[in-house]
């Protein structure tokens, strides 16, 4: 073990024997979440200290129905659908769009490719699944003001994109109220910046300390969190100082204010979060797929026995799921949460087996 890790292993420690009970950080990222277990972090880590995965991977989070009304709208003749890998792979009530095997289901790597999409197909409506926290909807408004610019008609999206903070606080207030502090995430941070966790630390009094997601930053998020809890202290800290500024990326954030607003969305077994969700303000709904396409967004329940609900507020650990590794794995997910790669099962099963 090198020194520095040596250094901070003996901080981590320290601050632990001294809280004197066992504390619960939740990762909120799912980039964290593959992080840790990549770089081995969980096992370097004192006893007394459990990290939960919770609910920052986009695919996890984005709930059955939009997936079953991606489906039904990929049935028409009239659309393209157009949306992020991972995605397809998600089971819906009956089928994913994946198996659908359906010529007018594209995978894009960006949403310059979704607007592309409906530049070269102007007899379709193209539909962009529009998922993914604060870091991926700036993308999305993006190109809404490009699809302006060049006054492209025929380009939609389905609005599932998410807001950290009500599910934080959505969190604390029922859902999972065990969670002693939050190690916040680096990627949605850059966007939102680092004061916007102030009401978490000051109403909540939850730590919350902004890592990147190399080794030493998050083993030193975490050493902040418990030298905080120790002294009794709950405050925001970053140590993803070079990406992350107090007030984030104004930039992004008017581009946000200027397409969006947030509203009571389902999210995937976090129920209705108030102001959790982005829909597009009145003034954008041509953009709208709902609307324009005149389609009733499905409520569809989660599928029987699988515990991503639970997993997402960091309620259980993923092999407590009676699915996990034995029918649901990453080539037979059953939830999203073994779908994608920053899905808390998937990370599970791949770096501790089944
Ligand atoms: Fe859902 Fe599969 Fe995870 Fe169980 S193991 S919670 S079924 S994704």
């Amino acid at each position: 073990m090198n020194s520095s890790i040596e250094l901070l292993r003996n901080r981590l420690t320290n601050a632990v024997e001294k809280i004197g009970r066992p504390i619960q950080i939740m990762e909120v990222c799912g980039t964290h979440t593959v992080a840790l277990f990549r770089h081995g972090i969980r096992s370097l880590l004192p006893e007394g200290i459990r990290l939960l995965s919770g609910p920052g991977c986009p695919v996890c989070v984005t709930d059955q129905g939009t997936i079953d009304t991606l489906l039904e709208l990929a049935q028409r003749s009239d659309t393209l659908i157009t949306t992020y890998g991972d995605m397809i792979r998600v089971p819906g009530s009956r089928t994913s769009l994946e198996k659908l095997h359906r010529p007018n289901v594209r995978i894009v790597l960006s949403t310059d490719d979704a607007l592309d999409a409906a530049r070269k197909n102007p007899d379709k409506t193209v539909v962009f699944a529009a998922v993914g926290f604060e870091t991926t909807a700036p993308a999305t408004a993006v190109v809404l003001q490009q699809a302006l610019a060049e006054g492209i008609r025929n380009f939609t999206i389905l609005c599932a994109h998410k807001l950290v903070i009500p599910a934080m606080k959505a969190l604390l207030e029922g859902r999972n109220d065990k969670i002693d502090a939050f190690l916040c995430p680096g990627h949605v941070s850059v966007i939102i910046g680092s004061d916007a966790y102030r009401p978490i630390a000051e109403t909540y009094h939850r730590p919350c300390v902004v890592a990147g997601f190399e080794p030493m930053q998050i083993l030193e998020g975490i050493a902040r969190i418990c030298e905080q809890i120790r002294s009794g202290r709950a405050c925001v800290e970053s140590v993803y100082q070079a990406a992350v500024r107090p007030a984030g990326n104004e930039i992004a954030l008017k581009l946000l204010e200027e397409f969006f607003e947030p509203w009571d969305g389902p999210w995937r077994g976090l129920g209705r979060i108030p102001g959790g969700t982005l829909r597009l303000k009145k003034q954008y709904e041509q953009f709208d797929a709902v609307k324009r396409l005149d389609i009733t967004p499905l409520d569809s329940p989660e599928p029987a026995g699988c515990m991503c609900g639970r997993v997402l507020c960091g309620l259980v650990e993923p092999p407590s799921c009676p699915l996990f590794g034995k029918i649901c794995s990453p080539n037979h997910p059953i939830g999203p949460c073994m779908v994608s790669t920053e899905g808390a099962c998937s990370a599970w099963y791949k770096y501790r087996g089944r």
